[in-house]
């Protein structure tokens, strides 16, 4: 880059700590760290550790004294976050949940926008930041219209516009496919070689960004099972120091290690069982008249997983969607055997929504599009609620769940105010709740570390197999995680890239 390059930013934290006011417990406490400028460091941790919180720390977001209480110092070049935001970029965690603006200029320009930069600033920013990425579209290309891949590298120019000393990145790649994947990390490559950016990203499937970093640190010791005061810095080194030397121990903490896979489920006991769901000829679209996906013709059957896979923008969700009779196919049919539909008639479209419950449960790709209520217990009463089962069944049912997803000690927490691997469990569990015959699962490890990965699977295996005196369930589970499939010995439908 030219004059305009920014100064890459030094990170000190001094026994810095931050509770959410609506908390017992810390997220994070006693941190000390010091990085230098221009170092690349890869964060990691167990689901819940506080690592975004960290991030929205030195991106000077974290709120104010009402919002929750901070301890120690964090600095940035000597001062604190909020005092020079813009010194940081941030991405944060989720894109779907960031507002992504109509067009793809307004979208990248929005931060700056917020800085304050002079409006003749802008453009050429704007500009700048898309080269970067590597992303050859106009200014006024509808931003609806990216795949994955693609409104990731926006929210990543949206963050370069603003010329950050500090890049932080917020699992920047844990919704994309591989290939998505590794575009990005290059992108990000390209931009730390021109501008020199202190980098620090937090990613739980590390293997991508291993090439990229110099350094690891690792959070860690909350959590139900460990220290009541919140995480603290469990490992900082060279990426040999502490995967190599720590490695077995990290892992017993939830921390992906490469070479330590985490514990698989038993493969399935018996043959695939009855058929439940049957497709012909199905096509599916988003948008009336518009398929992106088939045709599909297959039968989905209790005592098995169908995993379906392809790249960002196969129109897998959508797929999804339309067997758990959420969209009416595009052409073709989706039909229930006489054993799923129970008296319910054989198009899954036309059942009504409390009919869906205890037949076929979906847990959609972005958590927070689905949360309805104002606790996480209520989150898992509201299905088992409409079903109008009686007190103590969906009592027993919903304490069964926390325990199981490891949720109970954010039993009466707001949903919204949870950790994506957290939301994740909690939708899960809420699907759960109403025991159907037929799971659609879109991303279902989507943010979890080793240790809740391995818990989701195991509970997925056993809906699955029908263990504890219920039936077998048949399983879709839509994903990018190539271990879940191995996993689950799941049967692998591949949709092709996408069309429209
Ligand atoms: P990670 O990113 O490591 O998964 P987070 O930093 O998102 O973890 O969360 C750390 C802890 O703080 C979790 O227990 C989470 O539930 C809690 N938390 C996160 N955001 C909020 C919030 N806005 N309000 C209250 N608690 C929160
Ligand atoms: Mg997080």
């Amino acid at each position: 880059m030219t004059a305009t390059t920014p100064v890459p930013a030094a990170v000190s934290a001094r026994g810095w700590g931050w509770r959410y006011a609506s908390r017992l417990r810390w997220a994070a406490r006693g941190i000390d760290l010091d990085i230098a400028p221009g170092e690349r460091v890869l964060l990691l941790g167990g689901s819940g550790s506080g690592k975004s919180t960290l991030l929205h720390a030195l991106a000077g977001v974290l709120g104010g004294d009402e919002e929750g209480q901070h301890e120690g110092a964090l600095r940035i070049d000597g001062a604190p976050p909020q005092e020079v935001r813009g010194r940081a970029g941030l991405v944060q965690q989720d894109p779907d949940a960031q507002a992504v603006l109509a067009r793809v200029g307004d979208d990248v320009a929005f931060g700056c926008e917020n800085l304050g930069v002079p409006r003749d600033e802008i453009w050429p920013r704007v500009r700048e930041a898309l080269d970067l990425v590597g992303l050859d579209v106009p200014l006024d290309h509808h931003t609806n219209a990216l795949s994955g891949g693609q409104k990731q590298r926006i929210a990543l120019a949206g963050a370069l516009a603003m010329r950050p000393g500090l890049l932080l990145l917020d699992e920047p790649t844990a919704n994309l496919d591989p290939e998505g994947a590794v575009s990005v990390r290059d992108a990000v490559g390209r931009i730390l070689d021109r501008t020199g950016a202190t980098l620090v990203v937090v990613e739980h499937r590390i293997d991508v960004w291993l090439p990229l970093v110099d350094r690891i640190v690792v959070l860690g010791g909350s959590g139900e099972s460990g220290r009541e005061d919140g995480s603290a810095i469990l490992a900082d080194g060279t990426p040999d120091e502490v995967l190599g030397q720590r490695g077995a121990e990290l892992a017993a903490q939830g921390v992906w290690v490469p070479g330590i896979p985490p514990r698989h489920p038993a493969p399935p006991a018996r043959e695939p069982g009855e058929a439940l769901l049957e497709t012909r000829g199905l096509e599916v679209a988003r948008v009336t008249g518009r398929p992106v996906a088939g045709p599909v013709d297959e039968v989905v059957r209790a005592g098995e997983v169908l995993g379906v896979i392809g790249p960002n923008g196969a129109g897998k969700s959508t797929l999804g969607r339309t067997l758990a009779g959420l969209l009416p196919p595009a052409a073709g049919v989706v039909e229930a055997t006489a054993r799923l539909a129970d008296g319910a008639g054989p198009a899954p479209i036309r059942w009504s929504s409390r009919q869906l419950l205890t037949r076929i449960g979906t847990v959609l790709q972005s958590p927070d599009h689905q949360l309805l209520a104002r606790t996480v217990r209520r989150e898992l009463e509201v299905g088992p609620r409409a079903l109008k089962l009686p007190e103590r069944e969906i009592a027993s049912r919903v304490d069964e769940l926390l325990e199981r997803l490891r949720l109970a000690s954010l039993a009466e927490s707001n949903p919204h105010t949870l950790s994506g691997g957290e939301k994740r469990r909690l939708t899960v569990a809420a699907m759960l709740a109403t025991r159907p015959r037929v799971v659609v699962l879109d991303e279902p490890t989507f943010g979890q570390d080793a240790r809740t990965w391995a818990e989701l699977v195991d509970i997925i295996a056993s809906l699955r197999d029908g263990r504890d005196g219920s039936e077998a369930s048949a399983v879709v589970a839509i994903t990018h995680d190539q271990d879940v499939l191995e996993a689950l010995h799941a049967r692998v439908l591949r949709l092709p890239g996408g069309r429209g």
